[in-house]
């Protein structure tokens, strides 16, 4: 059967890491795969996916042996470097109905509540230390084309019956997050910040203990199909009956995933620790905190008084093919730093010691999918989370354990198991054109409504083109 070549993560370099990934302690990777080993079930990528995946197949099959293999580091991925906001699903009820249907979709909802408590059991018990923080997520808007865009998904979460979202006033976003720039809102409560890094390394090491065998610094050059399933790299190969692809926005590299699969980067600024000035700024600690441009801007102080300050860079990947730029742009994050400076003036001089990048993997619905491989019943896959996976990932487990270990339940009956069912994307040179044209129009577009100006007709014209909104 045919090859199915996958794509090296080209590794950063240690100052281009993120400031999360920087701030752990370097701890021992694992050793790398070595000679002909076998598995029931190989994970290729060590993010929250893979691991989570590991951790339910363990829970549900404690006799089955799992091998995940990461090319890099966990958490080296997205995991390690994302804005470290934590939210439920109900912030896009409305998207996840439109593909599951309302009673599943405010199911799915409630499964990442459920998620975000077993994060928050986690660290209290000592499992996970994560920095976890519940001291909500704020989704506002600063300029009047942004008002109400929670409208809709807040609605629908009211008619679930789930008391999640509470409206802020604009001195609550004031006095809280000791900016002006947002003024209108809503506050999910339940919900925070978190360390992405300490996350990632505390469910390596979970599943360590938990009996999973985990090789880093593996990266999977190709997979043989077939009743056993052949991994190779570099120095080993793997063996399984079965499969799960747990590489983001790396499973670009597999033309059927490519059609409904476009990857794009998101950028982050962290500055110098100045607690003391988030003190006199009123802000406090723990919230998370988002704007509504399509291309959104996220915030949040971290323990040690960091401003770690994010945006959709409106950079996307040919062919899904990505390269060093994605994981520390040249730019710099100099579009972030006007942001950061726009929201917060009295930080304009507050040192930035670190800006990096990480890839997104987006499908047009803005949810994930989950599926088998056409032709290879025993190799699944996850992708598309579009920027939202802390919660969301722990469900995203569940599913792609059921879907491995071939059981009939409401985790693999999921509405977001189905690729077929999914819209495709156009094909490559017309798809980086058009998505270079769109995003930058996106851009152009964010930057007048900021201004409380509207944007050229044209530009509006090329956003009807887009295949979905707003994005890390
Ligand atoms: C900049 C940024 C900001 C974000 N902000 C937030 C946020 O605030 N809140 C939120 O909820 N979500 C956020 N996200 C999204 C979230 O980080 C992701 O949805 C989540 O981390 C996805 O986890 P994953 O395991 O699927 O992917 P990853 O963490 O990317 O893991 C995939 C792994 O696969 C490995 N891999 C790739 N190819 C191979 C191969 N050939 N062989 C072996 N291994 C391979 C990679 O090295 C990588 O470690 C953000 C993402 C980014 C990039």
């Amino acid at each position: 059967m045919a090859l199915l070549r996958l794509r090296q993560p080209a590794v950063a370099a240690p100052a281009d890491r993120s400031f999360w990934l920087q701030d752990i302690a370097a701890a021992p990777a694992t050793t790398p795969l070595a000679g002909r080993i076998r598995a029931d079930v190989a994970i290729v990528g060590g993010g929250y996916t893979g691991l989570w995946t590991a951790l339910r197949i363990r829970e549900l099959a404690p006799d089955k042996r799992v091998v995940v293999l990461e090319a890099d580091l966990c958490g080296s991925g997205a995991s390690g470097r994302n804005g470290g906001q934590v939210h439920s699903w109900y912030a896009e009820l409305d998207r996840l109905s439109a593909v599951v249907g309302l009673e599943e979709g405010r199911q799915l909802c409630a499964d990442t509540v459920d998620a975000i408590a077993e994060l928050e059991a986690l660290q209290r018990s000592g499992t996970v230390d994560m920095d976890l923080r519940l001291n909500g997520w704020m989704w506002t808007a600063s300029s009047v084309a942004q008002e109400g865009a929670w409208d809709r998904a807040a609605r629908m979460t009211r008619e679930a019956g789930a008391d999640r979202f509470r409206t802020l006033s604009a001195e609550e976003i004031a006095r809280r997050t000791g900016s002006g720039a947002s003024y209108a809102g809503i506050v999910e409560d339940r919900a925070g910040t978190v360390h992405p890094a300490k996350l990632a390394r505390g469910l390596r090491d979970l599943a360590i203990a938990r009996g999973v065998i985990i090789h880093e610094r593996s990266p999977v050059l190709d997979i043989r199909p077939g009743p056993v399933v052949t991994l190779r790299t570099a120095s080993g190969e793997l063996q399984a009956e079965k499969v799960v692809l747990a590489a983001n926005a790396w499973l670009s590299a597999l033309p059927e995933l490519r059609r409904h699969l476009y990857v794009v980067d998101s950028q982050v600024v962290a500055t110098a620790p100045v607690p003391d000035r988030l003190d006199q700024l009123g802000w406090e600690e723990g919230i998370s905190i988002c704007d509504s441009q399509q291309q959104v801007l996220y915030y949040q102080r971290t323990l040690s008084g960091r401003v770690v300050f994010g945006r959709g860079s409106g950079n996307v990947a040919f062919r899904g093919d990505f390269g060093p730029d994605f994981n520390r742009s040249p730019e710099h994050g100099r579009n972030n730093v006007r942001e950061l400076h726009r929201v917060y003036p009295a930080l304009s001089d507050a040192p930035i010691e670190y800006d990096w990048s990480g890839p997104i993997d987006c499908v047009p619905e803005h949810v994930p999918v989950f599926d088998r491989l056409a032709g290879h019943p025993n190799i699944v896959f996850g992708m598309g989370f579009n920027g939202t996976g802390i919660a969301q990932t722990p469900v995203a487990g569940r599913i792609l354990a059921s879907l491995a270990l071939e059981r009939q339940d409401r985790w693999s009956g999921s509405g977001l198991v189905g690729l077929a069912r999914r819209a495709s994307l156009p094909p490559e040179p017309f798809r980086f054109v058009g998505a270079k044209l769109v995003r930058s129009a996106v851009r152009r577009k964010n930057d007048a409504e900021i201004r409380n100006e509207t944007a050229p007709a044209w530009t509006r014209l090329a956003l009807r083109l887009m295949p979905g909104s707003s994005e890390h």
